[in-house]
């Protein structure tokens, strides 16, 4: 039996399974072992129902039925009741005042319910239980569960990612048995002994069992480090490995001095900030070298990057050559991720440049333009793409904004030395090199973004860049005005949302859901959804307001239509889902109001604070939160106390963990993955040494299974 081994050679496999296992993209024994579980039931400490006492804290696992609803005769107040059963006893299940438990739930199904044994002797019941619907009890009823093993272990036993028609009892009979046919003595450990030696980790083999047939909760934790570790250490081998080669590939060196810069800097209607100057000053380091620059700028939704990439890229234009190797007329790329974040940016790059003897060019799939001309010296003229084309293709235009269509094949530079990106996370070497084009220089790179993640995350999916944090706010901004809202000052705030319309401002209300939910699901129900509250305030609250609904459910013409007309001012009050986290940029809105606020991580709930960040106006920023207990207000308070959304990405971290981050999922990294970025040492660790490893072995060929394993994990990772 080998790792390569099909699946079907092990076991025989039905219809269902063979699907299940194609959704999960697992085909041989090798793939299968690499599917590690996602958590662990630890089955010693369940109980079974007919050992119960009255009460105890009891987790209980059984098959529930019976279940109905009805009001208590006395107080009227409504419970929900059911019975469960484990093959020792059936006992009766209630809920009080949570009438939907039982609808949520339905006869028959598996569950595990945590809760107090309550009742009188005979009489006992379970009250107020958890519910957690299961596939699958956890192991046979008849078999050891309820009895005990009588040893020592601890009886973990292993949950994998749930999917539709194969359980986790299947996986872990399925291991069990490729590991009795000795798949384990075909297996070779792609990290090298002294790597793992080093950090304590286990080898491959001995993790692999640990992590599918744990006999103990250190076993378990051993292994999922060592996956964990294995896995941030591919990720940074790539990374690595692709900084490693940008590094060693030619330039074009920038020629400039600090006074041609502060001329044109001194310009600016306000001063850097100290920020902006040390990112202007790293940038300027990088790219006064030999090297290509390749450089991460993390800075808060105003913070003011555009400044510093209009300042660098002055110095990359207005570069001096300075020897025979030295080139003049150099140019710049600046990207952006929508047509209308790049049309924002030409417009600022002209207040920038307009002065000077430097041509702006505007690329984007509707169309091109070009500032200044000789016709139109002070605004920006309409030209044709072939026009445009030809211009930078000659290197008459030395600036060149706008969106993917920069990087269409047709576009050529004479000397492309720059590219500025902003808020794309999928600009790597083969971009850069095929803007470049035939030019064997690579341009430099200066990668801009707002999402705030912690830094463990950038150091792993930004591995291949060095970082500047913009960690500073122009001076003089009103800073927002973030509140809990509890439910008696409601009113209060809805008629200062009023008094802001009225005073011709606009505002966002945010809800976590979209539609009415499934009502099966009534626990749901208690979160907003953005269609019925848009009714609902169209009918009290904001009567008389225009409103407009927007959510990640309309087609991109339609978000696109509703979002210009709130930014034309057609709209008062958008009623949005999270959705309009990115990209909308409408200085006149002052006030988000957020529904179900404890439901969104801290660092969204910056980022969508983010949007009525721009205006010149006070603005506010509303929290309402579900619920009031006392953890979910201090939480909220975060948001008031933290100094930027990097702080409070590293609080989701640490509060939540990384589920909660921003995007969590958008990064593509595994469970194990996002648990090993909350150990900043580890990811130091794989850092180190994969710069160390490729620092001896540039291509890795000495270490063949690491190479495949880095190019793999790096397939099935999306940095967008
Ligand atoms: P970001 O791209 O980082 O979100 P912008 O570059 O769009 O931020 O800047 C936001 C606003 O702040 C712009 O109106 C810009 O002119 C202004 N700004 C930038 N730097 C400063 C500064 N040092 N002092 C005052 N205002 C600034
Ligand atoms: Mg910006």
């Amino acid at each position: 039996m080998k790792p390569t081994t099909p699946i079907s050679s092990l076991i025989r496999i039905d219809e269902a399974h063979a699907k299940a296992l194609k959704r999960l993209n697992l085909a041989t024994v090798g793939d299968l072992l690499y599917h590690l579980p996602a958590r662990y039931e630890n089955i010693s400490d369940i109980q079974s129902l007919g050992s119960l006492v009255k009460g105890q804290d009891v987790i209980v696992y059984g098959q529930i039925s019976g279940l109905k609803t009805r009001k208590a005769w006395k107080s009227r107040r409504p419970i929900a009741e059911g019975w469960i059963e484990d093959g020792t006893m059936k006992m009766k299940v209630m809920w009080f005042n949570q009438p939907y438990l039982a609808k949520m739930t339905q006869n028959g199904t598996y569950v595990k319910l945590a809760g107090k044994v309550a009742g009188s002797d005979g009489k006992l019941y379970l009250a107020n239980p958890e519910v957690e619907r299961l596939a699958e009890l956890p192991v046979d009823r008849h078999d050891s569960i309820f009895k005990g093993t009588g040893a020592d272990d601890e009886t973990l036993y292993p949950v994998y990612r749930e999917t539709r028609g194969i359980t986790s009892k299947w996986f872990f009979h399925t291991v069990k048995r490729a590991f009795e046919a000795g798949v384990l003595e075909h297996i070779v450990d792609p990290i090298p002994e002294a790597i793992l030696a080093r950090y304590n980790l286990p080898d491959l083999r001995t993790a692999l069992q640990w992590i599918h047939t744990p006999k103990k909760a250190t076993h378990t934790e051993a292994a999922r480090k060592r996956f964990a570790f294995e896995e941030v250490f591919a990720i940074q081998l790539a990374k690595q490995k692709e900084r490693a080669e940008t590094f060693s590939a030619s330039s074009y060196v920038v020629r400039t001095e600090d006074d041609h810069l502060r001329a044109f800097t001194d310009r600016f209607p306000f001063p850097l900030t100290g920020a902006q100057e040390r990112a202007v000053r790293d940038a300027m380091n990088d790219m006064m070298g030999a090297h290509p620059m390749s450089r991460l700028l993390e800075g808060d939704v105003g913070s003011g990057k555009t400044a510093v990439a209009a300042t660098t890229a002055y110095a990359v234009a207005t570069s001096r050559p300075r020897t025979d190797k030295d080139f003049g007329n150099l140019q710049i790329a600046y990207m952006a991720p929508t047509e209308i974040l790049a049309k924002q940016h030409f417009l600022s790059f002209i207040e920038y440049f307009k002065h000077l003897p430097i041509q702006i060019g505007l690329i984007t799939g509707s169309g091109c333009m070009k500032f200044p001309s000789k016709a139109k010296p002070t605004e920006p003229t309409e030209i044709s793409r072939a026009q445009l084309l030809k211009w930078v293709k000659n290197g008459e235009i030395p600036i060149l904004i706008g969106t993917h269509a920069l990087i269409q094949k047709s576009v050529e530079f004479k000397h492309l030395a720059y590219v500025i990106i902003d808020e794309q996370h999928r600009f790597g070497t083969q971009q850069r090199r095929a803007l470049a084009k035939k030019d064997d220089r690579i341009p430099h790179l200066l990668s801009m973004t707002a999402t705030p993640i912690p830094r463990t995350l950038a150091l792993t999916i930004y591995g291949d860049l060095d970082v500047t944090l913009l960690d500073q706010m122009p001076v003089g901004r009103k800073p927002i005005i973030t509140k809990t809202v509890l439910a008696p000052e409601r009113d209060a705030m809805y008629a200062h949302l009023r008094a802001e319309l009225e005073s011709g401002r606009q505002a966002y209300v945010i809800c976590p859901r979209i539609d009415e939910p499934d009502p099966d699901k009534e626990m749901a129900l208690q979160a907003k959804s953005v269609k019925t509250e848009a009714d609902r305030l169209a009918k009290k609250e904001l009567k008389g307001w225009r409103l407009g609904v927007l959510h990640s459910k309309m087609t991109a013409p339609a978000k696109e239509k509703l979002m210009k007309e709130f930014s034309d001012c057609k709209i008062d009050v958008l009623v949005a889902t999270s959705v309009v986290e990115v990209g909308v940029n409408v200085p006149n809105a002052t006030v988000i109001l957020i529904e179900g606020a404890e439901r969104f991580g801290l660092s969204q709930l910056h980022q969508l604070r983010g949007r009525v960040m721009r205006s010149s106006h006070q603005a506010y920023c509303y929290l309402l939160p579900e619920s009031t207990g006392e953890k979910t207000l201090a939480r909220l308070k975060a948001l008031t106390t933290a100094k930027n959304g990097f702080e409070l990405a590293e609080y989701d971290l640490a509060l939540r963990g990384s589920g909660e981050l921003y995007g969590a999922k958008q990064w593509g990294l595994t469970d194990l993955g996002m648990e090993a970025i909350k150990n900043m040492k580890m990811v130091e660790a794989a850092r180190t040494e994969a710069a160390a490893l490729i620092k001896k072995d540039p291509s890795l060929e000495d270490y063949p299974l690491l190479r495949e394993r880095s190019a793999s994990i790096m397939g099935t990772l999306h940095f967008e």
